[in-house]
């Protein structure tokens, strides 16, 4: 823990010889202090959670296995706009959040299928869940991630009509629709 004069606002953690050092403004009180090393402990922990995992290799096991279509590309992305993946059916290439680095790997493995299977169906159709359904431990998984707040869409249920022809390239834009409705209301 460093206090620092000149650091005013911005808290920052880096790892020094596998010691988190974490640097934050003198001026901030105990409590803060307490909740800011917690925050970057957690942060940190969630980066080496996703350095444990080897993507391409993972989403190429569970498109063979699943019959989906491989990616191509995929790599974590730090984006806070969208909650938890997204991908460009164009070019095949797949984001998955590093938010989802620390949870289970079941539940990871979930992500990457819904993603492979936008690559194949763009929409939240009949024919997208079909293909999700593949992965048996589907609907326990987004339950999971509903619990957690990481559910991109309420309205991303099998049943549910689109609403709208949404562009489907990320789950961002119907998170954030989401988000917004819950807002207002
Ligand atoms: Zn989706």
């Amino acid at each position: 823990m460093v206090r620092s004069a000149r650091r005013r606002k911005t808290v920052q953690a880096r790892e020094v010889d596998g010691v988190l050092r974490v640097s934050i403004p003198a001026t901030m009180s105990g409590a803060d202090e307490q909740r800011w090393v917690e925050e970057m402990v957690r942060r940190m922990a969630r980066r080496t959670g996703t350095g444990g995992v080897d993507l391409a290799r993972r989403a190429g096991e569970l498109a063979r296995r699943y019959q989906l279509p491989a990616p191509g590309s995929i790599r974590w992305a730090d984006n806070q706009e969208w909650r938890w993946g997204s991908c460009t059916p164009g070019t095949g290439s797949i984001r998955i959040s590093s938010r989802l680095g620390g949870e289970p790997s079941w539940v990871l493995d979930y992500v990457i299928v819904h993603e492979l299977a936008h690559l194949e169906v763009a929409r939240h159709d009949r024919r997208f869940w079909e293909l999700v359904g593949r992965y048996p431990l589907a609907e326990r998984a987004r339950g999971f991630l509903i619990a957690r707040g990481l559910d991109p869409a309420t309205t991303e249920t099998p049943s549910a009509p689109t609403p709208v022809p949404a562009p489907p390239r990320s789950d961002s834009r119907a998170g954030r629709v989401a988000a917004a409705s819950r807002r207002r209301r």
